[in-house]
Formats: structure tokens, sequence, C-alpha cells
């Protein structure tokens, strides 16, 4: 039987382990990791993050081939195939800080692989890194000389949170990079045997290691792009009276553009964009390319941008001050079916509304209130300015009210801002959220999930991303 041991049981090794387990019952799938709270956590029935329809994989396939265990080097030792889905942060110190990715973890699990193996591995990166990393670890591996053979595969991983099973199931494709030496191919093949259990064949595309490497920094660079164009244009659309939602129906049924990711909002978050960008962007400029760097830097400046600008807004409109009013915040997971909450826009609008003195009320139906006040208690660092490092604005967690209900925390609010787009925001009763706020009652739409002509006759005053102040 083959054995695949994955190291780091987090948002990637989880879902993807468990549906490789689920999908190939001839395979013995562990998943191990350092925390020992999130390795309970797998083993219990409160999984540690939320998923829609994780639960039912785990369930079925937990105990039968699939496995969490602290035990990392036993389990690395027994495996054929190692994968490594460590996180890899911005690097907060030093050299290259504020853009370059922290390979810390990654070092560290590649040092362990070397020391623990005594037999041959396939070695797979399944953690988004900057590309090159392959070489490194390639002579990570291969230090001590004890005669073992690591071939290094890249396979980046596209799952979305919030969708990450249904992307798991039915991938766009599955990339799997390698060397192009007789042993680099023969890994390629094994692991291509794996994923052809479900993904058919021409889905799964082979390319040389520095391709599928850079390839997932080019895809999400791509993605937050479209974001941050929209967005861009979205003040533009204020500024002129046009409706952002009528300008990208109309440029994404162009068929070279297409429909998806053309939505206007408060600003991309995750764990992914920002850091990937940045990390792009260091790779250019250490290739001395600062004007690609420059380029997609801008993508990040715009999202910056977008979450500054809302913040004015909602300041702005509530007569220029939200000092001591309530402001109830809808949603403060990057975005909906996750309780992720890694850089999700909602850190950067509370801070800055807590800065002009607000009191916030906030809500969300999948991120515990520890969650939210760790997140906003914790140092922002400035990726602009390397320099200052620091904390950017001290907060007044005194003001923040973590509530269990949506309708409690609008309860006597001045204003309300939805920063997630979660089906129940779309389908409050506006009509009693009204009745129990102060008037005149704002709400700031920062997902353009909510019926603005509807809300505009209970009598709120609405401000939709992009959209004209008096439609
Ligand atoms: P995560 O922080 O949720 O999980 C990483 C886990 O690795 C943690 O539980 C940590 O304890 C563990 N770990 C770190 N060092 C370890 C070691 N030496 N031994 C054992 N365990 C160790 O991160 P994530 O969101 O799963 O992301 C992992 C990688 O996948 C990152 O490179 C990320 O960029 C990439 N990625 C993430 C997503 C996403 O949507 N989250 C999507 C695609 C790719």
């Amino acid at each position: 039987m083959v054995k695949i041991c994955c190291i780091g049981a987090g948002y990637v090794g989880g879902p993807t382990m468990a549906v490789i387990a689920l999908k190939c019952p001839d395979i013995e799938v562990v998943v191990v990791d350092i925390a020992e709270p999130r390795i309970n956590a797998w083993n219990s029935d409160h999984l540690p993050i939320y998923e829609p329809g994780l639960d039912e994989v785990v369930k079925e396939c937990r105990g039968r081939n699939l496995f969490f265990s602290t035990d990392v080097e036993k389990h690395v030792c027994e495996a054929d195939i190692v994968f490594v889905s460590v996180n890899t942060p911005t690097k907060t110190q030093g050299l290259g800080a504020g853009k370059a990715a922290d390979l810390t973890y990654w070092e560290s699990a590649a040092r362990m692989i070397a020391d623990v193996s005594k037999s041959d591995k396939i070695v797979v990166e399944k953690s988004t890194v900057p590309v090159k990393t392959a070489e490194a670890i390639e002579r990570i591996l291969t230090h001590n000389n004890k005669g073992i053979n690591f071939n290094i595969l890249s396979n980046p991983e596209f799952l979305a949170e919030g969708t990450a099973i249904k992307d798991l199931f039915n991938p766009d494709r599955v990339l799997i990079g390698g060397r192009e030496t007789p042993e680099g191919l023969k890994a390629i093949e094994a692991l291509k045997d794996v994923y052809a259990h479900w993904v058919p064949v021409d889905r799964i595309l082979c390319t040389n290691l520095w391709s599928a490497e850079l390839s997932k920094l080019a895809a999400n660079a791509f993605l937050a792009q479209r974001i941050s164009s929209v967005n861009a244009m979205s003040a533009l659309c204020e500024a002129t009276g046009a409706d952002v939602s009528q300008v990208s129906h109309a440029i994404g049924t162009d068929s070279r553009i297409g429909p998806k990711f053309l939505g206007a909002s408060v600003g991309f978050g995750g764990s992914c964009f920002q850091k990937d960008i940045l990390n792009l962007v260091y790779i250019c400029e250490c290739n001395g390319l600062p004007e690609v760097a420059n380029y997609w830097k801008q993508v990040v400046k715009v999202n910056d941008y977008q979450k500054n600008r809302f913040v004015n807004r909602v300041v702005s409109s509530m007569f220029n001050t939200v000092s001591t009013k309530k402001i109830a915040i809808l949603g403060f997971a990057f975005k909906a079916d996750t309780g992720d909450t890694r850089e999700t826009p909602a850190i950067d609008v509370c801070k800055g509304l807590l800065g002009d003195k607000a009191r916030l009320s906030i809500y969300d139906p999948q991120v515990p209130e520890s969650q939210i006040t760790r997140d906003l208690s914790m140092k922002k660092y400035d990726w602009d300015h390397p320099a200052h490092l620091q904390p950017y604005s001290p907060t007044c967690i005194k003001e923040v009210q973590v509530v269990s209900d949506a309708y409690q925390a609008v309860k006597d609010a001045h204003g309300i801002c939805i920063l997630t787009e979660w089906d129940e925001f779309k389908n409050l009763d506006y009509q009693k959220v009204y009745d129990n706020m102060q008037k005149p009652a704002f709400i700031f739409d920062g997902r353009n999930v909510v019926d603005v002509k509807k809300l505009r006759e209970i009598g709120f005053i609405v401000y939709s991303i992009g959209k004209p102040l008096d439609s």
C-alpha cells in the first residue's frame, strides 16, 4: 500500500489529504502537524476549520485510511510520498521584510525529512513557494549523503477557501512540475497516478519545476489583479455616476474577458493574494526587473486604497465623525463560507473606524470572539515601508463588542457595514433592522449584496461600492 504523509494540517493540508484519502482507498494518508490542538481538533467532531462538505469527507475516511497525528517523524519516515503544506507567510524582519516569503517552516520541515528518512521519497511542494525553492530544498535534502534518493515535485494547490471540497473534487487542473530526468519523470508519473483516481488525465498538467512554482504565484497575481481592476473602476464609477455592476456586466460579456471575478468589493483578503503578490514583487526585484515589480505592487496598493476609501466614505457620510457612534460590523471573515480571517479587509476597516473613535458591535456566523479580538489587537505591518515594521494603530479594543446575532449587532446602531457576503445578510428583515437603529440609519455595503432600492424605500441611507449615491 502506498503511504502518503502530509506535513501541515491547515486549510490546504487538511482538506486536500481528506479528499485524496476519500478518492484513493488503496492509499494510506497521514496528516501530521506540530500544533497539537489542531491535530486534536482534526480527530474530534469539531474540525479546526469550517469548510462546506469537509465534515462528511473526514467522517467517511478517518480511521479507515486517513489519520491525523503529531508523530511527525515516524510518519514521514514511513511515507513513500511526503507533501509539505506548511505556512509560508510574508517575512516581517530582516532581508526582504514586508515582501519576501518566510521559508523558515519549509526549511525546518525539509531538514527533518532529510534527518529521519531511511528510504527513497518523493517530496511534494504543496505550499506556495518562491520560484526556485525546489533547488534550495534539494540541497537541504541531500546534504547528509545517506544514499537516499529524494525527488522533488511542485504541486501547487489552487483550491479556494469556502469551496475547497468542491474545487478538490472537480479541479480545473492539477499541476505537477518535476525535473526532466528519468527519475523526475518517474516521480511525476507516481503523483499523477494518485490524482488519476478521480481527475481526468487531460486535466493533469505536467511542467518543469520552475513553471509549476511560478504558475501558482502568477495565478494568484492575475486573480487579485482582476479584483483590483474592478475596484479601481468602482472609484471612477462613484465619481461619474456609472454603476460598477452594469460596467462589469458589459465588459464581462466579452468572451475574451469573461464574467467571473468582476464583483466590486471593499477589497480582497485571505492569507494568499497579498502575500503571493508581494513575494512576486520581491522575486522581480531580485531578478533586476523593477518595472515588472512596480506593475504587480500596484495591485496591492489599489487594494489598500479601496479599504481606506471605504472607511473614509463611512466617516464622511456620517457627518464627518463616527466618534462614540455605534457601528455594526456584519461579517468578519475574508469571504463567505469560511471562518478564516487572515488579512481580512474587516481588520483594516474596523481599525480605521476605531481610529476615528467609533464603538463597534461585530457579528460573524463563523468567527469566534477570541479570534476577532486577537486580530484587532495584533500589530499591523506596513508592507510598503519595511523600515516601519511596527504597530500602525493602537486599537481601542474596549470599544469592541462581539455578539452572536445580527439583530443584536444592529440594535441602536447609527450605521451598518457589511464586510462579508454571508447569505444571511442578504435575507435579514431590514424593516426590523431599521426600526431598531438610530436615525438617520446608514448602511455601507462592502460586498454589494443588499437590495439598494428596497432599503432606500424603507428609509436607509445606502452606500454600495461603485454605485451612484442617489440611484
Ligand atoms: P495553515 O497555516 O493553515 O497551515 C500550516 C500548518 O503547518 C500549520 O498547522 C502549522 O502548525 C504547520 N506546520 C508548520 N511548520 C511545521 C512543521 N515543521 N512540521 C509540522 N507542521 C508544521 O496554512 P494553509 O492556509 O494551509 O497554507 C499552507 C500553504 O498553502 C501556504 O504556502 C499557502 O500559501 C498555500 N495555499 C493556501 C491556500 C488557502 O486557501 N489557504 C490555497 C492554496 C495554497
